[in-house]
């Protein structure tokens, strides 16, 4: 027995020394085919290599590397050894029957000598190259089976070998490996798309500025962010008894004569999270009770859907996002913490949004309520300083005159703010009239020569011979250009030169109204246009008597006439504002003043 057993050793010993030259040229083939592994993303061409490696290793003619997913669908089939052509008069290769099912059901290597011969064989589809001995293994990943890498006919022998047996099975980890890899790296691209969709959605809802539009680009963008059909946004009323609608993005609603949608709190999904306090998924809508208005765009009800609450502070729900499938689906819990990322994102936009508007509103109402007093004030002030004896105490003419003029400072602050709100809220119309944008401004310039005169300044003007003509709300285009001038005057030195020129177009004209003054440092241009803004020289050295509003609402009244203002200046030497309108090509009805 012993020697029997020595001798056993010792002819594996020597078989071994023989083949320690050969053994570690395998090796050496196996650490590259390791390499590729892990240095690979593409997943068929890493399945590739192991199978040709384990093909010439194992020194059988064929080899063939086949991966399913958990649904059982064929992800990948890889062969080596048979050519592509062979390869497409085969076909589709049988999955699942005989030997190779029977290797995938057991999970264990299987070895035949003649696979023609054995009982479980289903037999070859056309075209296919005879085959007799068979080595194969399952591919199995984390305990599940997820594929087989198997091996026909060895070369120079009748069947495979133990140690061939041995190597396919490390092969076989290889492939596992690479699947794995595979299947982290699909992941961590989806959830990196993910969150760079959840990024350019949150800041394209950064842009919306009226209510509703933030309402729709939520909907919008929750149909996006998860790729279905549909989306919905309900916000609790005041009384907190209903869900509103706000806004629904690939849906019909059924109003059911209804002149607002909602959804009660009993028996809705949105009522439910309400009392749970979280997220929602409904992966068959058929297994519920009735509870929906909505309708897909085809008619249909939706068959899944998802529901993530919207927090108000992170802590009082202000209402939900609903998403909608035609068809079932689950939804993973990535999805649902997407989803509840974005809600979190979108509830910060609402509230600030919401806050913006009620500063508005009460800016508005301010600004209203005090206009009838202010008006009062003024005139009231108006008649005193007119008949008021000249032989007054100085000190006491100064008084009225100050009450005087500071009512018509604050009158016209007060007039700034109206019109800026209602400009932002697109509240603001405009009377617009053919106009000669010659006469117009020559009527205007009038009007301030004795600005310029009380600081000795000089306003020449460089107006087009020919006429232009503009469509323009007059006292609108009064107000900018006025704005603008008087911004000159008071930004200029005394004895400062400011023109107003005018630059016409085939479909443009661009008034250009430069002076010689403070100028305005390069990262200012942009902020004085904001709300309020004053530059802080001007402060300091106490010029500034103006509000920080006449830009703003310049800009805006520009483009209110499809037009633009902006400004170039250099500090120290002068600002050019240009005001640049779309021209009309003649004035449509001149022939009839000529008929007057
Ligand atoms: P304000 O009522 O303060 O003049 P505006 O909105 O009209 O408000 O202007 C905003 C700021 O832009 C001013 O405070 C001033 O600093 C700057 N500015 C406007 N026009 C000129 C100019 N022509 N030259 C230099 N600075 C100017």
């Amino acid at each position: 027995m012993n020697n029997d057993l020595d001798e056993a050793s010792n002819t594996n010993l020597e078989m071994l020394n023989k083949s320690e030259f050969e053994f570690s040229e395998q090796f050496q083939a196996l650490l590259m085919a390791n390499l590729t592994v892990s240095n690979e993303l593409d997943l068929e061409k890493v399945l590739q290599t192991i199978a040709d490696t384990a093909c010439d290793f194992a020194k059988a003619h064929y080899a063939a590397l086949g991966i399913v997913n958990s649904e059982g669908v064929i992800t990948s089939f890889i062969t080596s050894g048979i050519s592509q052509e062979v390869r497409e008069q085969i076909g589709d290769l049988p999955r699942g029957h005989g030997l190779l099912g029977e290797l995938i059901k057991q999970g264990k290597p299987i070895r035949v000598r003649d696979i023609t011969k054995d009982p479980r064989r289903s037999g070859f589809p056309p075209h296919h190259p005879p085959m007799t001995s068979l080595l194969g293994v399952p591919v199995s990943l984390n305990g599940q089976i997820v594929g087989d890498l198997y091996l026909t006919d060895k070369i120079g022998a009748d069947e495979f070998s133990d140690i061939d047996e041995w190597w396919v099975i490390l092969f076989a980890r290889q492939a596992a490996v690479a699947v794995q890899n595979a299947n982290l790296y699909q992941k961590m691209r989806e959830a990196q798309q993910r969150s760079q969709t959840l990024a350019e959605l949150t800041s394209s809802l950064n842009q919306a500025i009226e209510p509703q539009q933030l309402f729709d680009q939520i909907t919008q963008a929750s149909r996006r962010l998860l790729n279905l059909p549909a989306a919905a946004l309900y916000l609790l009323n005041s009384q907190r008894t209903q869900f509103n609608l706000q806004s629904q993005a690939g849906m019909l609603i059924s109003k059911n004569g209804a002149s607002e949608v909602f959804l009660p709190l009993e028996g809705s999904i949105a009522g439910r999270v309400l009392q749970t306090e979280k997220p929602i998924a409904i992966s068959d809508t058929s297994e519920l009770p009735q509870t929906f208005f909505m309708q897909l765009a085809n008619n249909q009800q939706p068959r899944a859907l998802l529901v993530v609450p919207i927090w108000q502070q992170g802590q009082t729900l202000r209402g939900v996002i609903e998403v909608y499938a035609a068809e079932p689906r689950t939804f993973s819990s990535e999805e649902i913490a997407l989803l509840e990322a974005f809600a979190g994102q979108a509830a910060l936009i609402l509230e600030r949004t919401q806050l913006i508007q009620q500063k508005e509103e009460f800016l508005s109402m301010t600004a209203h309520d005090l206009r009838a007093p202010l008006t009062a004030i003024r005139m009231s002030a108006g008649i005193l300083e007119s008949s008021l004896p000249t032989d007054l105490p100085e000190p006491l003419l100064r008084l009225v005159s100050n009450i005087n003029r500071n009512s018509e400072r604050l009158s016209h602050l007060l007039e700034d703010l109206l019109d800026l709100t209602r400009l932002e809220q697109g509240r603001l119309r405009l009377n617009l009239t053919e106009t000669s944008l010659v006469e117009q401004i020559a009527a205007i310039t009038q009007t301030v020569t004795p600005l310029f005169e009380s600081k000795d300044q000089k306003l020449e003007l460089q107006l087009a011979a020919e006429n232009v003509w503009v469509k323009l709300d007059k006292h609108r285009f009064e107000q900018i250009l006025v704005n603008l001038l008087t911004n000159a005057n008071k930004y200029t030195p005394i004895g400062g030169i400011i023109q107003l020129r005018l630059q016409a177009e085939p479909d443009w004209v661009t008034l250009v109204i430069a002076d010689n003054g403070a100028g305005i440092p390069a990262d200012e241009q942009e902020r004085i246009f904001d709300r309020f803004y004053r530059r802080a020289f001007h402060e300091q050295s106490n010029e500034a008597t103006g509000s920080g509003l006449g830009l703003p609402i310049a800009r805006l009244l520009a483009e209110l006439h499809n037009g633009k203002l902006w400004v170039e200046s250099t500090e120290g030497k002068g600002s050019c504002f240009y005001l640049k309108l779309p021209r009309l090509a003649s004035r449509e009805f001149e022939a009839s003043d000529i008929i007057e």
